[in-house]
């Protein structure tokens, strides 16, 4: 929801030193007189705290924006909040930024409904073979050689693996693993387009992650 902080880049505000970018902190709210309430009073809670460079940054922008973007104002989804809590926390411990960001966004799919279909063929139900597969967003996962088109592009078996991995909710197995730009680049790749076909308006921050890829 959104709230009006007053005054806030004054130095005497007592509020300002609290509400840093992707902070997270204990609210008091006031009704405000419009659509936003007003912010009377802030409390960081104890824990992680994003900060240094762009691209960590940019990760931390691309939780807050997919946080927001599934929620109404007013109306929590159920493990949103939480979940957003968790990857922010990831973010900040993790050396990788990439690293969390990918988790996170497999446990947003999962949690909204949206995770691809990783064991069997999106569209026959067949269990996969072990080796390379095309991806598709709009049957939902990986396809069988029989249902893939022969133009669609392979997604390598290493990123199959890590994203079964991520699925079965293994963290500390994940934080261990080692993971190349490619295979990054290939988990982000089946994340990203699984993720916007599900969303009707691109993420900005996403947008912004890729051009600084470019
Ligand atoms: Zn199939």
């Amino acid at each position: 929801m959104g709230a009006i902080a007053k005054g806030v880049r004054r130095p005497e505000s007592k509020l300002g030193p609290s509400l840093e970018l992707y902070g997270h902190v204990d609210l008091l709210l006031a009704r405000g007189r419009g659509e936003l309430d007003v912010v009377a009073q802030v409390e960081r809670v104890p824990g992680y705290r994003i900060e240094g460079d762009v691209e960590r940054m940019a990760h931390a922008a691309l939780i807050a924006e997919l946080a927001e973007r599934v929620c109404e104002d007013r109306h929590p989804v159920d493990g949103v909040y939480d979940l957003a809590v968790m990857a922010m926390e990831e973010l900040a411990r993790e050396s990788d930024p990439r690293r969390a960001s990918a988790w996170f966004l497999l446990s947003a799919l999962d949690l909204l409904g949206y995770a691809p279909q990783l064991m069997s063929c999106a569209s026959c139900e067949k269990p996969l073979a072990a080796k390379p597969a095309a991806f598709s967003a709009e049957a939902g996962g990986f396809l069988c050689d029989q249902c893939a088109l022969p133009a669609m592009d392979e997604v390598p078996l290493a990123t199959i693996k890590v994203l079964r991995l991520m699925a079965s909710g293994d963290l500390a197995t994940y934080r261990r693993l080692k993971l190349d730009d490619n295979l990054m680049a290939s988990l982000e790749g089946v994340l990203h387009t699984q993720l916007e076909y599900h969303l009707d308006r691109r993420l900005k921050s996403l947008a912004f992650l890729n051009t600084m890829r470019t």
